[in-house]
C-alpha cells in the first residue's frame, strides 16, 4: 500500500475544492437555518447531479468506481469545507447490501434512488432486549401470499420519523439457532400500521425513535436474499457501519479547528496553543488520529469483499476514542461558554449571536453526543470482544 500523495490525487483534491466552493451555499453550511435532513438531502442531490451521489460504488451500479483513497479525499474535503453530512444509511449501508445480495429488479428499483438522494433510509435492527445480543430479535414476519405481515417493535431507530424506508431485521423462524431465523426486509415507512414515537436524548435533540409495527404488509419483493439467511447480510452491513463511525475526515477537521481556536483563546497572557499541557494532549490525540487514518486506509484497501468486516470493529473502537477526546478538548477550551443549551440555535440556527465566542456554540451538546459513539453501532465491549476473537483469534 502506497500512502504518498500522487499528482493525480493532488489534482483531484483541487477539482473537489473548486466544486465545493462553487456549490456550497452559506445556507447549506453547518449551523444554517435548514434542518439536518433538508441540508443533507439538498447537498446529496447537488453531488448526485455531478455524478458523485455514491462515487465509491462500481460504475455498473451508477457510481464512479473510485478507489478507497479517492473516496477518502472526497469525504475529507467535504468535512473541511463544512458540507452537510450525507446520511450513510443509503449509500454506505443498505446500498452495498442490495448490490451484493439483491436481485437485478431490486437493484434497479432501489439503488438509483439511494445514490440520488431520493430515498432517506433508517436502520431497524435494535429492539428492547436485543441490542448487543442482536440475534435475539423478536419482531415477527409471517408469510401471507406475496406479502409478509410484520408485528413487533424496534427501538433507538435514528431518523425513523423522517425516513422514507427502513432496512429491517425480522424473525421468520424460531427453529434452530436464533441467527438462523432472521430475514432482511426493506419496509416503506408510509405503509399502514407503522407508528413512531420520539426518544429525546440528553443533548436535547430528536434523532432516536421507537417504531411499532401492527399487521404491516410488506411485499415479498422487498426481501433481500433468502428467507432465514438474513444474519449474514446483517453482519456484512454491520462491518461497514462500524467502519464509518471511525469518522476520520470529521476528526481531521476538528483537529484543525481546535488549533485555530487555541491560537485565539488566551490564558494567563498567552495563547492556549502555547500551553504545554494543552499542546501535549492535542498532540496525543493527533497521533492516535494519524494511526487511525492509516488503519482506515488499510482496512478499506483490503475491502475486496465489499465490507470492512471485523476491521470495522478496530476502526469503530479507535474512532470513538478520538472523537470523544476531541470533544472533551473543545469543551475544556471554551469553558462555560460551551454550556448554554439554546434549542433554536442547536437545531435550526438563530438570528442572535452565541453568548461567547462563535466556536463555543454547541460544544457541550456535541461532547454529550459523542458519548453515544460508545454505544451505537455495537458497544465498546462488543467491539473489544470481536477484536479479541475474530481479529486476534484469542
Ligand atoms: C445514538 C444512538 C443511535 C442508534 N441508532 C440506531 C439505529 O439507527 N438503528 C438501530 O437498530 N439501533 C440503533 N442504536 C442502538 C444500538 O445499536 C444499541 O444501543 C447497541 O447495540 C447496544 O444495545 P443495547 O442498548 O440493547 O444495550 P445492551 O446490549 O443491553 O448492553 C448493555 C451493557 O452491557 C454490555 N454487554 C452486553 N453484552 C455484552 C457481552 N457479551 N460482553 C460484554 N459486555 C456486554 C454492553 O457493552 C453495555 O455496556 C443506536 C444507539 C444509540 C446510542
Amino acid at each position: 500500500m502506497d500512502l504518498s500523495v500522487s499528482a493525480e490525487e493532488a489534482a483531484f483534491r483541487q477539482e473537489l475544492r473548486q466544486f465545493i466552493a462553487e456549490n456550497l451555499t452559506p445556507e447549506l453550511k453547518h449551523g444554517s437555518e435548514l434542518s439536518h435532513k433538508e441540508a443533507s438531502v439538498r447537498w446529496h442531490r447537488i453531488l448526485a447531479a455531478r455524478g458523485w451521489g455514491a462515487p465509491q460504488w462500481p460504475r455498473e451500479f451508477g457510481g464512479q468506481g473510485w478507489s478507497a483513497s479517492q473516496f477518502y479525499i472526497f469525504e475529507e474535503e467535504q468535512a473541511i469545507a463544512g458540507c452537510p453530512a450525507i446520511s450513510p444509511f443509503a449509500t454506505k449501508m443498505v446500498g452495498p447490501v442490495i448490490m451484493h445480495f439483491g436481485t437485478k429488479e431490486q437493484q434497479d428499483f432501489w439503488l438509483p434512488k439511494a445514490s440520488g438522494g431520493e430515498h432517506y433510509w433508517c436502520q431497524g435492527y435494535s429492539e428492547p432486549g436485543s441490542g448487543s445480543d442482536l440475534a435475539a430479535l423478536q419482531t415477527k414476519a409471517v408469510r401471507d401470499g406475496d406479502h409478509y405481515v410484520v408485528n413487533g417493535m424496534k427501538i433507538w431507530t435514528s431518523y425513523a420519523h423522517l425516513a422514507d424506508w427502513m432496512f429491517a431485521l425480522v424473525r421468520t423462524s424460531s427453529a434452530g439457532k436464533t441467527q438462523e431465523g432472521i430475514t432482511v426486509l426493506l419496509i416503506d415507512m408510509k405503509t399502514p400500521g407503522i407508528s413512531t414515537r420520539p426518544l429525546i436524548t440528553i443533548d436535547g435533540t430528536h434523532i432516536l425513535n421507537e417504531v411499532r409495527f401492527e399487521d404491516v404488509r410488506v411485499p415479498a419483493f422487498n426481501r433481500i436474499g433468502e428467507e432465514n439467511k438474513g444474519w449474514s447480510y446483517a453482519k456484512f452491513l454491520l462491518g461497514n457501519e462500524r467502519a464509518l463511525i471511525a469518522q476520520v475526515a470529521a476528526s481531521t477537521n476538528m483537529v484543525k479547528r481546535l488549533k485555530d481556536y487555541a491560537r485565539v483563546e488566551r490564558q494567563n497572557g498567552a495563547s492556549l496553543l502555547e500551553d504545554l499541557s494543552f499542546r501535549h494532549r492535542l498532540a496525543e490525540v493527533e497521533i492516535e488520529l494519524e494511526a487511525l487514518r492509516i488503519t482506515n486506509q488499510r482496512v478499506l484497501y483490503d475491502n475486496s469483499s465489499g465490507t470492512a468486516g471485523n476491521g470495522g470493529a478496530i476502526l469503530k473502537s479507535k474512532g470513538t476514542f478520538v472523537s470523544q477526546a476531541l470533544a472533551e478538548l473543545l469543551s475544556e477550551l471554551v469553558g462555560f461558554y460551551g454550556a448554554p443549551w439554546i434549542k433554536e440555535d442547536l437545531l435550526h440556527g438563530r438570528n442572535e449571536p452565541w453568548p461567547g465566542p462563535a466556536h463555543a456554540k454547541g460544544a457541550v451538546s456535541w461532547y454529550m453526543r459523542t458519548r453515544a459513539n460508545t454505544i451505537e453501532g455495537g458497544t465498546e465491549e462488543i467491539q473489544k470482544n470481536v477484536i479479541a476473537k475474530q481479529v486476534l483469534a484469542l
